[in-house]
Protein backbone atom coordinates (compact mmCIF):
# COMPACT_ATOMS: atom_id res chain seq x y z
CA UNK A 1 0.00 0.00 0.00
CA UNK A 2 3.33 2.65 0.09
CA UNK A 3 2.12 3.38 -3.60
CA UNK A 4 -1.01 4.71 -2.37
CA UNK A 5 0.76 7.68 -0.10
CA UNK A 6 2.01 8.57 -3.17
CA UNK A 7 -1.02 9.46 -4.84
CA UNK A 8 -2.64 12.76 -4.12
CA UNK A 9 -6.10 13.70 -5.04
CA UNK A 10 -7.49 16.39 -7.22
CA UNK A 11 -11.03 17.52 -8.83
CA UNK A 12 -11.94 16.96 -12.33
CA UNK A 13 -12.40 20.79 -12.66
CA UNK A 14 -9.27 21.51 -10.85
CA UNK A 15 -6.93 18.70 -13.64
CA UNK A 16 -8.96 20.68 -16.12
CA UNK A 17 -7.95 23.55 -15.10
CA UNK A 18 -4.71 22.31 -14.40
CA UNK A 19 -3.92 20.51 -17.65
CA UNK A 20 -5.40 23.59 -20.07
CA UNK A 21 -2.60 26.14 -18.09
CA UNK A 22 -0.15 23.90 -18.82
CA UNK A 23 -1.07 23.21 -22.52
CA UNK A 24 -1.57 26.93 -22.89
CA UNK A 25 1.94 27.98 -20.89
CA UNK A 26 4.43 25.45 -22.08
CA UNK A 27 3.09 22.91 -24.83
CA UNK A 28 2.67 26.25 -26.69
CA UNK A 29 5.60 27.76 -26.49
CA UNK A 30 6.26 27.82 -30.64
CA UNK A 31 2.78 29.89 -30.63
CA UNK A 32 3.66 32.00 -28.18
CA UNK A 33 6.76 32.77 -30.03
CA UNK A 34 5.17 33.56 -33.29
CA UNK A 35 2.91 35.90 -31.34
CA UNK A 36 5.76 37.80 -30.14
CA UNK A 37 7.88 37.82 -33.01
CA UNK A 38 5.02 39.17 -35.21
CA UNK A 39 2.51 41.64 -33.43
CA UNK A 40 4.34 44.91 -32.98
CA UNK A 41 2.86 46.07 -29.30
CA UNK A 42 2.78 49.91 -30.38
CA UNK A 43 -0.07 51.17 -28.64
CA UNK A 44 -2.22 50.28 -25.56
CA UNK A 45 -4.93 48.47 -27.16
CA UNK A 46 -2.57 46.39 -29.02
CA UNK A 47 -1.01 45.45 -25.76
CA UNK A 48 -4.57 44.23 -24.20
CA UNK A 49 -5.37 42.45 -27.25
CA UNK A 50 -1.97 40.66 -26.84
CA UNK A 51 -2.42 40.16 -23.21
CA UNK A 52 -6.18 38.86 -24.19
CA UNK A 53 -4.57 35.92 -25.79
CA UNK A 54 -3.04 33.30 -23.15
CA UNK A 55 -6.85 33.92 -21.57
CA UNK A 56 -8.83 32.85 -24.57
CA UNK A 57 -6.54 30.08 -25.26
CA UNK A 58 -6.90 28.88 -21.80
CA UNK A 59 -10.85 29.13 -21.95
CA UNK A 60 -11.06 27.21 -24.88
CA UNK A 61 -8.77 24.33 -23.93
CA UNK A 62 -10.60 24.68 -20.74
CA UNK A 63 -13.69 23.95 -22.78
CA UNK A 64 -12.43 21.32 -25.11
CA UNK A 65 -10.57 19.67 -21.81
CA UNK A 66 -14.12 20.04 -20.30
CA UNK A 67 -15.70 18.08 -23.30
CA UNK A 68 -13.17 14.93 -24.39
CA UNK A 69 -11.87 13.98 -21.26
CA UNK A 70 -14.62 12.08 -19.63
CA UNK A 71 -14.33 9.56 -16.90
CA UNK A 72 -12.28 6.15 -17.81
CA UNK A 73 -10.34 8.09 -21.29
CA UNK A 74 -8.76 11.22 -19.02
CA UNK A 75 -5.32 9.52 -17.87
CA UNK A 76 -4.76 7.78 -21.20
CA UNK A 77 -5.63 10.26 -23.48
CA UNK A 78 -4.39 13.32 -21.80
CA UNK A 79 -1.01 11.17 -21.57
CA UNK A 80 -1.51 11.18 -25.25
CA UNK A 81 -2.11 14.45 -25.58
CA UNK A 82 0.89 15.38 -23.20
CA UNK A 83 3.51 13.15 -25.79
CA UNK A 84 2.17 14.34 -28.65
CA UNK A 85 2.12 17.83 -28.13
CA UNK A 86 5.48 17.87 -26.71
CA UNK A 87 7.01 16.08 -29.90
CA UNK A 88 5.07 18.71 -31.60
CA UNK A 89 6.42 21.40 -30.01
CA UNK A 90 9.89 20.75 -30.21
CA UNK A 91 9.44 19.87 -33.89
CA UNK A 92 7.97 23.46 -34.38
CA UNK A 93 10.17 25.09 -32.35
CA UNK A 94 13.40 23.58 -33.48
CA UNK A 95 12.50 23.30 -37.44
CA UNK A 96 9.56 26.21 -37.71
CA UNK A 97 7.31 23.76 -39.36
CA UNK A 98 3.57 23.89 -38.79
CA UNK A 99 1.16 21.02 -38.30
CA UNK A 100 -1.33 20.24 -41.38
CA UNK A 101 -2.43 17.06 -42.91
CA UNK A 102 0.65 17.44 -45.33
CA UNK A 103 2.91 16.85 -42.37
CA UNK A 104 0.48 14.05 -40.73
CA UNK A 105 1.08 12.44 -44.24
CA UNK A 106 4.80 13.00 -43.83
CA UNK A 107 5.34 11.23 -40.86
CA UNK A 108 3.08 8.29 -42.52
CA UNK A 109 5.48 8.09 -45.35
CA UNK A 110 8.57 8.50 -44.07
CA UNK A 111 10.64 5.69 -44.08
CA UNK A 112 12.04 4.55 -40.62
CA UNK A 113 15.48 5.64 -42.12
CA UNK A 114 14.45 9.20 -42.14
CA UNK A 115 12.78 9.01 -39.24
CA UNK A 116 15.51 8.16 -37.10
CA UNK A 117 17.56 11.36 -38.63
CA UNK A 118 14.59 13.22 -36.78
CA UNK A 119 14.94 11.54 -33.93
CA UNK A 120 18.04 13.67 -31.10
CA UNK A 121 18.96 13.68 -28.25
CA UNK A 122 17.61 17.39 -27.86
CA UNK A 123 14.19 15.82 -29.32
CA UNK A 124 14.33 12.99 -26.50
CA UNK A 125 15.10 15.18 -23.72
CA UNK A 126 12.52 17.66 -24.47
CA UNK A 127 10.01 14.96 -25.32
CA UNK A 128 10.90 13.12 -21.55
CA UNK A 129 10.51 16.69 -19.54
CA UNK A 130 7.72 17.96 -21.02
CA UNK A 131 5.72 14.93 -22.07
CA UNK A 132 6.66 12.15 -20.96
CA UNK A 133 7.14 12.75 -17.03
CA UNK A 134 4.05 14.92 -16.76
CA UNK A 135 1.72 12.00 -18.09
CA UNK A 136 3.51 9.51 -15.43
CA UNK A 137 2.78 12.25 -12.89
CA UNK A 138 -0.57 11.87 -14.07
CA UNK A 139 -1.71 7.97 -13.71
CA UNK A 140 -0.27 8.79 -9.75
CA UNK A 141 -2.99 11.48 -9.51
CA UNK A 142 -6.72 10.37 -8.12
CA UNK A 143 -9.41 11.86 -10.20
CA UNK A 144 -12.38 12.44 -7.57
CA UNK A 145 -15.35 12.26 -9.54
CA UNK A 146 -18.62 13.57 -7.94
CA UNK A 147 -21.90 12.27 -8.27
CA UNK A 148 -22.97 12.23 -12.09
CA UNK A 149 -25.78 14.11 -11.85
CA UNK A 150 -23.39 16.90 -10.00
CA UNK A 151 -20.50 16.27 -12.11
CA UNK A 152 -22.35 17.20 -15.02
CA UNK A 153 -24.17 19.91 -13.41
CA UNK A 154 -20.29 21.80 -12.96
CA UNK A 155 -19.31 20.54 -16.59
CA UNK A 156 -22.24 22.70 -17.82
CA UNK A 157 -21.13 25.41 -15.56
CA UNK A 158 -17.88 25.42 -16.78
CA UNK A 159 -19.00 25.49 -20.59
CA UNK A 160 -21.29 28.57 -19.69
CA UNK A 161 -18.06 30.00 -17.73
CA UNK A 162 -16.42 29.15 -20.89
CA UNK A 163 -18.82 30.34 -23.93
CA UNK A 164 -19.74 33.68 -22.15
CA UNK A 165 -15.98 34.92 -21.27
CA UNK A 166 -15.07 34.09 -25.01
CA UNK A 167 -17.91 36.00 -26.12
CA UNK A 168 -17.21 39.24 -24.07
CA UNK A 169 -13.20 39.01 -25.04
CA UNK A 170 -14.07 38.27 -29.09
CA UNK A 171 -16.76 41.28 -28.96
CA UNK A 172 -13.99 43.67 -26.98
CA UNK A 173 -11.03 42.04 -29.65
CA UNK A 174 -12.96 41.56 -32.94
CA UNK A 175 -11.41 43.82 -35.12
CA UNK A 176 -8.09 42.40 -33.93
CA UNK A 177 -8.32 38.90 -33.86
CA UNK A 178 -10.35 39.22 -37.68
CA UNK A 179 -7.28 40.63 -39.05
CA UNK A 180 -4.57 39.17 -37.12
CA UNK A 181 -6.28 35.65 -38.05
CA UNK A 182 -6.55 37.29 -41.46
CA UNK A 183 -3.65 38.14 -41.89
CA UNK A 184 -1.53 34.92 -40.10
CA UNK A 185 -3.66 32.22 -41.41
CA UNK A 186 -0.97 29.71 -40.70
CA UNK A 187 -0.39 30.11 -36.83
CA UNK A 188 -4.20 28.03 -36.23
CA UNK A 189 -1.39 25.16 -36.97
CA UNK A 190 0.87 25.93 -34.17
CA UNK A 191 -1.63 25.80 -31.46
CA UNK A 192 -1.15 22.64 -29.53
CA UNK A 193 -3.41 20.12 -29.21
CA UNK A 194 -5.85 21.49 -31.65
CA UNK A 195 -3.35 21.67 -34.59
CA UNK A 196 -2.52 17.80 -34.90
CA UNK A 197 -6.02 16.72 -33.69
CA UNK A 198 -7.49 18.91 -36.69
CA UNK A 199 -4.59 17.38 -39.16
CA UNK A 200 -5.06 14.11 -38.20
CA UNK A 201 -9.44 14.18 -38.77
CA UNK A 202 -8.06 15.88 -42.20
CA UNK A 203 -5.23 13.31 -43.64
CA UNK A 204 -7.80 10.46 -43.23
CA UNK A 205 -10.69 12.79 -44.62
CA UNK A 206 -8.77 13.05 -47.40
CA UNK A 207 -7.35 9.49 -47.57
CA UNK A 208 -11.05 8.20 -47.68
CA UNK A 209 -11.99 10.67 -50.68
CA UNK A 210 -8.80 9.92 -52.87
CA UNK A 211 -10.73 6.84 -53.15
CA UNK A 212 -13.86 7.97 -54.27
CA UNK A 213 -15.35 7.86 -58.10
CA UNK A 214 -15.48 11.15 -59.95
CA UNK A 215 -19.48 11.76 -61.22
CA UNK A 216 -20.21 12.85 -64.66
CA UNK A 217 -23.12 15.34 -64.50
CA UNK A 218 -25.17 14.58 -67.88
CA UNK A 219 -23.38 12.60 -70.82
CA UNK A 220 -26.34 13.51 -72.31
CA UNK A 221 -26.42 17.39 -72.23
CA UNK A 222 -26.34 19.41 -75.65
CA UNK A 223 -26.59 22.84 -77.04
CA UNK A 224 -30.12 23.28 -79.13
CA UNK A 225 -29.97 26.60 -79.66
CA UNK A 226 -32.64 28.88 -80.98
CA UNK A 227 -31.83 29.76 -84.78
CA UNK A 228 -29.35 32.75 -84.63
CA UNK A 229 -26.90 33.78 -87.27
CA UNK A 230 -24.02 34.76 -84.93
CA UNK A 231 -21.63 33.42 -82.30
CA UNK A 232 -22.43 33.79 -78.30
CA UNK A 233 -20.23 35.03 -76.37
CA UNK A 234 -21.11 35.36 -71.96
CA UNK A 235 -18.96 36.98 -69.76
CA UNK A 236 -19.61 35.62 -66.11
CA UNK A 237 -17.62 38.20 -63.86
CA UNK A 238 -17.18 36.56 -60.76
CA UNK A 239 -16.98 38.69 -57.60
CA UNK A 240 -15.12 38.53 -54.61
CA UNK A 241 -16.43 40.11 -51.62
CA UNK A 242 -18.76 42.44 -52.95
CA UNK A 243 -21.79 43.39 -50.51
CA UNK A 244 -24.88 44.17 -51.97
CA UNK A 245 -25.65 46.73 -49.39
CA UNK A 246 -22.86 48.87 -50.99
CA UNK A 247 -23.78 49.24 -54.41
CA UNK A 248 -25.43 52.14 -55.17
CA UNK A 249 -27.25 50.30 -57.78
CA UNK A 250 -29.26 48.40 -55.04
CA UNK A 251 -30.07 51.96 -52.92
CA UNK A 252 -26.60 52.54 -51.66
CA UNK A 253 -26.22 56.54 -50.61
CA UNK A 254 -22.66 56.86 -51.73
CA UNK A 255 -22.20 57.32 -55.96
CA UNK A 256 -20.29 53.33 -56.17
CA UNK A 257 -21.99 52.15 -59.50
CA UNK A 258 -21.28 55.40 -61.43
CA UNK A 259 -20.53 53.57 -64.57
CA UNK A 260 -23.04 50.44 -64.24
CA UNK A 261 -25.80 53.15 -63.81
CA UNK A 262 -24.99 54.44 -67.28
CA UNK A 263 -25.22 50.69 -68.83
CA UNK A 264 -28.36 49.14 -69.09
CA UNK A 265 -28.63 46.73 -66.50
CA UNK A 266 -31.08 44.52 -64.87
CA UNK A 267 -29.69 44.75 -61.13
CA UNK A 268 -31.34 41.90 -58.86
CA UNK A 269 -32.47 43.32 -55.88
CA UNK A 270 -32.11 40.81 -53.27
CA UNK A 271 -29.18 38.35 -53.64
CA UNK A 272 -28.40 35.61 -51.12
CA UNK A 273 -25.08 33.77 -51.17
CA UNK A 274 -24.61 30.61 -50.60
CA UNK A 275 -22.08 30.07 -47.95
CA UNK A 276 -19.98 32.93 -46.66
CA UNK A 277 -16.49 32.47 -47.88
CA UNK A 278 -15.15 32.03 -51.47
CA UNK A 279 -14.31 28.24 -50.41
CA UNK A 280 -17.99 27.36 -50.28
CA UNK A 281 -19.35 29.72 -52.21
CA UNK A 282 -17.38 29.32 -55.49
CA UNK A 283 -18.20 25.74 -55.58
CA UNK A 284 -21.64 25.89 -54.77
CA UNK A 285 -22.96 28.29 -57.55
CA UNK A 286 -21.35 26.45 -59.95
CA UNK A 287 -22.99 22.55 -58.67
CA UNK A 288 -26.37 21.44 -59.72
CA UNK A 289 -26.71 21.43 -55.91
CA UNK A 290 -28.76 23.93 -54.30
CA UNK A 291 -27.42 25.98 -51.40
CA UNK A 292 -29.47 23.34 -48.86
CA UNK A 293 -28.04 20.38 -50.51
CA UNK A 294 -24.32 21.33 -51.25
CA UNK A 295 -21.47 19.42 -49.50
CA UNK A 296 -17.93 20.38 -50.62
CA UNK A 297 -16.86 17.30 -50.70
CA UNK A 298 -19.36 15.78 -53.00
CA UNK A 299 -19.00 18.91 -55.03
CA UNK A 300 -15.05 17.97 -55.44
CA UNK A 301 -16.12 14.70 -57.19
CA UNK A 302 -18.56 16.20 -59.52
CA UNK A 303 -18.74 17.93 -62.47
CA UNK A 304 -20.73 21.39 -62.65
CA UNK A 305 -22.16 23.72 -65.24
CA UNK A 306 -18.72 24.19 -66.48
CA UNK A 307 -18.26 21.08 -67.36
CA UNK A 308 -21.98 20.57 -69.16
CA UNK A 309 -21.31 23.99 -71.11
CA UNK A 310 -17.60 23.13 -72.40
CA UNK A 311 -19.29 19.22 -73.29
CA UNK A 312 -21.86 21.05 -75.23
CA UNK A 313 -19.21 22.84 -77.34
CA UNK A 314 -18.45 26.07 -75.96
CA UNK A 315 -15.45 27.49 -75.47
CA UNK A 316 -14.42 28.29 -72.28
CA UNK A 317 -11.83 30.84 -70.93
CA UNK A 318 -11.56 30.89 -67.70
CA UNK A 319 -9.44 33.92 -66.66
CA UNK A 320 -8.06 33.63 -62.69
CA UNK A 321 -7.57 36.23 -60.83
CA UNK A 322 -8.45 35.45 -57.12
CA UNK A 323 -7.08 32.70 -54.91
CA UNK A 324 -8.00 29.70 -57.12
CA UNK A 325 -11.14 28.27 -58.73
CA UNK A 326 -11.38 26.37 -55.80
CA UNK A 327 -11.79 23.10 -58.46
CA UNK A 328 -14.74 24.36 -60.26
CA UNK A 329 -12.13 25.42 -63.48
CA UNK A 330 -10.06 22.37 -62.88
CA UNK A 331 -11.09 20.22 -66.64
CA UNK A 332 -11.50 23.86 -68.05
CA UNK A 333 -8.98 26.42 -70.21
CA UNK A 334 -7.41 28.49 -67.80
CA UNK A 335 -4.94 31.66 -67.78
CA UNK A 336 -3.30 32.33 -63.79
CA UNK A 337 -3.22 36.29 -63.85
CA UNK A 338 -0.21 36.42 -60.99
CA UNK A 339 1.31 33.98 -63.40
CA UNK A 340 1.38 35.86 -66.58
CA UNK A 341 2.34 38.36 -64.02
CA UNK A 342 1.20 41.39 -66.52
CA UNK A 343 3.69 44.09 -65.14
CA UNK A 344 0.98 46.92 -65.82
CA UNK A 345 -1.38 45.52 -63.30
CA UNK A 346 0.88 42.82 -61.39
CA UNK A 347 3.57 43.06 -58.70
CA UNK A 348 4.76 39.47 -58.85
CA UNK A 349 2.69 38.49 -55.80
CA UNK A 350 -0.91 39.89 -56.83
CA UNK A 351 -2.29 41.51 -59.73
CA UNK A 352 -5.24 44.37 -59.66
CA UNK A 353 -8.24 43.34 -61.56
CA UNK A 354 -7.43 45.16 -64.67
CA UNK A 355 -5.06 42.55 -65.62
CA UNK A 356 -8.35 40.33 -66.51
CA UNK A 357 -9.62 42.45 -69.17
CA UNK A 358 -6.12 43.57 -70.40
CA UNK A 359 -6.06 42.89 -74.54
CA UNK A 360 -9.81 41.52 -73.75
CA UNK A 361 -10.88 43.03 -77.27
CA UNK A 362 -8.40 41.18 -78.66
CA UNK A 363 -9.44 38.12 -78.21
CA UNK A 364 -13.19 39.21 -79.19
CA UNK A 365 -11.84 39.70 -82.54
CA UNK A 366 -10.41 36.19 -82.47
CA UNK A 367 -13.78 34.49 -81.68
CA UNK A 368 -15.02 32.42 -84.03
CA UNK A 369 -17.84 29.85 -82.02
CA UNK A 370 -19.24 30.05 -78.93
CA UNK A 371 -17.67 31.47 -76.18
CA UNK A 372 -17.68 31.76 -72.58
CA UNK A 373 -15.60 33.71 -70.78
CA UNK A 374 -14.99 33.24 -66.76
CA UNK A 375 -13.12 36.48 -65.40
CA UNK A 376 -12.69 35.53 -61.39
CA UNK A 377 -11.68 38.66 -60.19
CA UNK A 378 -10.11 39.87 -56.61
CA UNK A 379 -12.79 42.26 -56.24
CA UNK A 380 -12.92 43.59 -52.50
CA UNK A 381 -10.86 40.88 -50.93
CA UNK A 382 -9.67 42.11 -47.26
CA UNK A 383 -8.19 43.04 -45.20
CA UNK A 384 -6.09 44.51 -47.58
CA UNK A 385 -9.05 46.64 -49.43
CA UNK A 386 -6.48 49.49 -50.39
CA UNK A 387 -4.45 47.10 -52.66
CA UNK A 388 -7.69 46.28 -54.72
CA UNK A 389 -7.41 49.33 -56.60
CA UNK A 390 -5.14 51.62 -58.61
CA UNK A 391 -4.44 55.49 -57.09
CA UNK A 392 -6.98 57.27 -59.61
CA UNK A 393 -10.27 54.66 -57.80
CA UNK A 394 -8.97 56.59 -53.95
CA UNK A 395 -12.08 58.71 -54.30
CA UNK A 396 -13.55 57.91 -50.83
CA UNK A 397 -11.30 59.49 -48.04
CA UNK A 398 -9.72 59.30 -45.76
CA UNK A 399 -8.55 55.12 -46.47
CA UNK A 400 -7.35 52.86 -44.30
CA UNK A 401 -4.16 51.62 -45.95
CA UNK A 402 -2.94 48.74 -43.52
CA UNK A 403 -3.61 45.26 -43.45
CA UNK A 404 -4.55 45.76 -39.78
CA UNK A 405 -7.69 46.94 -39.32
CA UNK A 406 -7.40 47.93 -36.08
CA UNK A 407 -5.50 50.69 -36.67
CA UNK A 408 -8.41 52.40 -39.17
CA UNK A 409 -11.83 54.06 -38.00
CA UNK A 410 -14.33 52.45 -39.05
CA UNK A 411 -15.23 55.22 -41.65
CA UNK A 412 -11.92 54.87 -43.29
CA UNK A 413 -12.29 50.97 -43.68
CA UNK A 414 -15.55 51.58 -45.18
CA UNK A 415 -14.10 54.20 -47.66
CA UNK A 416 -11.42 51.87 -48.62
CA UNK A 417 -13.99 48.88 -48.93
CA UNK A 418 -16.48 51.48 -50.83
CA UNK A 419 -13.39 52.51 -53.10
CA UNK A 420 -13.00 48.37 -54.25
CA UNK A 421 -16.81 48.25 -55.14
CA UNK A 422 -15.73 51.65 -57.15
CA UNK A 423 -13.23 50.24 -59.15
CA UNK A 424 -15.23 46.61 -59.89
CA UNK A 425 -18.14 49.13 -60.86
CA UNK A 426 -15.03 50.49 -63.91
CA UNK A 427 -14.48 46.91 -64.42
CA UNK A 428 -17.99 45.58 -65.36
CA UNK A 429 -18.75 48.67 -67.14
CA UNK A 430 -15.60 48.40 -69.36
CA UNK A 431 -16.57 44.56 -69.85
CA UNK A 432 -19.51 45.47 -71.21
CA UNK A 433 -18.21 48.46 -73.33
CA UNK A 434 -15.70 46.17 -75.59
CA UNK A 435 -18.89 43.86 -76.14
CA UNK A 436 -20.24 46.83 -77.34
CA UNK A 437 -18.20 47.40 -80.12
CA UNK A 438 -18.51 43.59 -81.90
CA UNK A 439 -22.21 44.10 -82.99
CA UNK A 440 -21.46 40.44 -85.34
CA UNK A 441 -21.48 38.34 -81.87
CA UNK A 442 -24.25 37.59 -79.87
CA UNK A 443 -22.86 38.96 -76.12
CA UNK A 444 -23.96 39.30 -72.53
CA UNK A 445 -23.07 39.14 -68.90
CA UNK A 446 -23.71 38.51 -65.37
CA UNK A 447 -21.81 39.90 -62.62
CA UNK A 448 -22.44 37.97 -59.48
CA UNK A 449 -20.05 38.09 -55.87
CA UNK A 450 -19.64 34.91 -53.71
CA UNK A 451 -20.20 36.30 -50.11
CA UNK A 452 -21.04 39.67 -48.66
CA UNK A 453 -18.22 41.49 -46.29
CA UNK A 454 -18.43 42.79 -42.40
CA UNK A 455 -17.37 46.15 -41.72
CA UNK A 456 -18.00 46.95 -38.40
CA UNK A 457 -21.73 46.13 -37.95
CA UNK A 458 -21.90 45.14 -34.65
CA UNK A 459 -18.03 45.26 -34.64
CA UNK A 460 -17.75 42.23 -37.50
CA UNK A 461 -14.83 42.62 -39.66
CA UNK A 462 -14.49 40.48 -42.80
CA UNK A 463 -16.41 37.43 -43.40
CA UNK A 464 -16.41 33.58 -42.93
CA UNK A 465 -19.04 33.32 -40.66
CA UNK A 466 -21.08 30.46 -39.84
CA UNK A 467 -23.72 30.86 -42.19
CA UNK A 468 -26.90 30.02 -39.92
CA UNK A 469 -25.76 32.89 -37.16
CA UNK A 470 -24.02 35.24 -40.22
CA UNK A 471 -25.39 38.73 -40.52
CA UNK A 472 -26.98 39.54 -43.78
CA UNK A 473 -23.80 41.73 -44.99
CA UNK A 474 -22.25 38.86 -45.34
CA UNK A 475 -25.08 36.63 -47.40
CA UNK A 476 -26.43 39.45 -49.05
CA UNK A 477 -24.65 39.93 -52.84
CA UNK A 478 -24.76 42.23 -55.60
CA UNK A 479 -26.12 40.11 -59.35
CA UNK A 480 -26.40 42.25 -62.20
CA UNK A 481 -27.26 40.86 -65.96
CA UNK A 482 -26.63 42.37 -69.35
CA UNK A 483 -27.67 41.45 -72.92
CA UNK A 484 -26.48 42.82 -75.91
CA UNK A 485 -29.21 43.48 -78.75
CA UNK A 486 -28.58 40.70 -80.18
CA UNK A 487 -29.22 38.33 -77.39
CA UNK A 488 -31.93 39.71 -76.13
CA UNK A 489 -33.46 39.15 -79.92
CA UNK A 490 -32.13 35.82 -80.97
CA UNK A 491 -32.77 34.48 -77.75
CA UNK A 492 -36.31 35.79 -77.69
CA UNK A 493 -35.83 37.70 -73.91
CA UNK A 494 -38.46 40.35 -73.17
CA UNK A 495 -35.32 42.36 -71.17
CA UNK A 496 -37.71 44.79 -69.57
CA UNK A 497 -39.92 42.41 -68.22
CA UNK A 498 -36.44 41.10 -66.92
CA UNK A 499 -35.51 44.17 -65.22
CA UNK A 500 -38.52 43.89 -63.66
CA UNK A 501 -38.61 40.97 -62.31
CA UNK A 502 -35.19 41.66 -60.74
CA UNK A 503 -36.68 44.55 -58.58
CA UNK A 504 -39.66 42.31 -57.45
CA UNK A 505 -38.51 38.63 -56.91
CA UNK A 506 -35.74 37.22 -54.12
CA UNK A 507 -32.77 35.29 -56.10
CA UNK A 508 -30.13 33.31 -54.56
CA UNK A 509 -26.66 31.73 -55.79
CA UNK A 510 -28.62 28.72 -56.70
CA UNK A 511 -30.31 30.38 -59.50
CA UNK A 512 -26.71 30.62 -61.46
CA UNK A 513 -26.22 26.63 -62.50
CA UNK A 514 -30.06 26.67 -64.04
CA UNK A 515 -29.47 30.59 -65.61
CA UNK A 516 -26.35 29.76 -67.22
CA UNK A 517 -28.02 26.50 -69.10
CA UNK A 518 -30.90 28.20 -70.31
CA UNK A 519 -29.01 31.46 -71.52
CA UNK A 520 -26.79 29.09 -73.09
CA UNK A 521 -29.08 26.68 -74.59
CA UNK A 522 -27.61 23.60 -72.82
CA UNK A 523 -30.59 21.03 -72.72
CA UNK A 524 -30.21 18.89 -69.83
CA UNK A 525 -32.17 16.78 -67.41
CA UNK A 526 -29.86 19.04 -64.59
CA UNK A 527 -31.81 22.36 -65.86
CA UNK A 528 -35.01 23.39 -63.44
CA UNK A 529 -36.64 26.30 -65.82
CA UNK A 530 -37.62 27.74 -62.18
CA UNK A 531 -34.32 28.64 -60.99
CA UNK A 532 -33.72 30.09 -64.26
CA UNK A 533 -33.96 33.94 -63.60
CA UNK A 534 -34.51 34.65 -67.69
CA UNK A 535 -37.88 31.87 -67.43
CA UNK A 536 -40.80 34.21 -67.05
CA UNK A 537 -39.38 36.51 -69.12
CA UNK A 538 -39.23 34.12 -72.03
CA UNK A 539 -41.37 35.17 -75.12
CA UNK A 540 -40.54 31.75 -76.57
CA UNK A 541 -39.98 28.15 -74.92
CA UNK A 542 -36.63 26.98 -75.34
CA UNK A 543 -35.92 24.97 -78.23
CA UNK A 544 -36.53 21.31 -76.98
ZN1 LIG B 1 -14.67 35.13 -51.51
Amino acid sequence: MKFEKLRFSLTRIWLIAIAAAYFTVILNFSFWRYILTHIEIEDFQTLLFVCSMPFLLFILLAAIFNIILLPYITKPLLGLLLIISSTANYMMYKYSIYIDSDMIRNVFETNSREAFDLITLGLLAWVLMLGILPAIALFFIKIEYKPFFKELQRGTFVLLVCFSTTAVLAFAFYKDYASFGRNNREVRKLINPANHIYALVRYFQIEALAKRQFMRLDENAKLVPFEDPYPTVFVLVLGETARALNFSLGGYEKETNPQLSKQDMAYFKEVFSCGTATAVSVPCMFSHMSASKFNNNDAAFTENVMDLLKQSGYNIIWLENDDGCKGVCNRVYTENMVKTNNPKYCNGEYCIDEALIDGFEDRLKQITKNTVIVLHTMGSHGPTYYKRYPNKFKVFKPTCDTADLSKCSREAIINTYDNTILYTDFIISSVIDSLKKFPELESGLLYLSDHGESLGENNIYLHGFPYKIAPTEQKEVPMALWMSENMKKYDHVDYECIKNEAQNNKYSHDNLFHTMLGILEVKTEKYDPKLDVITPCRLRPLPQ
